[in-house]
């Protein structure tokens, strides 16, 4: 994907803010590149729960604006808090089944370092993790 600086920005904030606690949300796509930042509700959330789910009324909503906007749900985005950016056995899990957002690049922020960073993953039907490259326009 291409991203711009400022939606990335939105992205790490929103994980920074939501921290130790995970943040998920949707990215509006068009032509490859990054045209809106959608937060979702994580309704796992909570100080013992580690992961997300997607939930609440927030997700619909996103899926009808990233509609109306004639762009795509391109790509799925959450935080690790307390694990590298690399998806997890339940991220992957979710991620092959095929009933739920197929085709999505998984954009993950690890805010544990000392500098928050972005890494973004295909997960296959097959459970095979490749890494995508995240361009940054500035
Ligand atoms: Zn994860």
């Amino acid at each position: 994907m291409r991203i711009s600086r400022a939606h990335l920005d939105q992205v790490v904030a929103h994980a920074l803010r939501d921290a130790p606690d995970e943040c998920c949300g949707l990215l509006a796509v068009r032509d490859g590149d990054v045209v809106a930042v959608h937060e979702l509700e994580n309704v796992l959330q909570g100080p013992k729960v580690f992961g997300f789910e997607l939930g609440g009324s927030s997700y619909p909503r996103a899926m009808m604006a990233i509609d109306d906007a004639d762009a795509e749900a391109g790509v799925l985005y959450h935080s690790h808090t307390r694990s590298a950016p690399y998806p997890s056995q339940t991220d992957i899990n979710f991620g092959r089944d095929r009933n739920r957002l197929p085709g999505v690049e998984w954009l993950i922020i690890g805010t544990k370092g000392t500098e928050p960073e972005a890494r973004s993953f295909l997960i296959a039907e097959d459970g095979e993790v490749t890494e995508v490259p995240v361009t940054v326009l500035d």
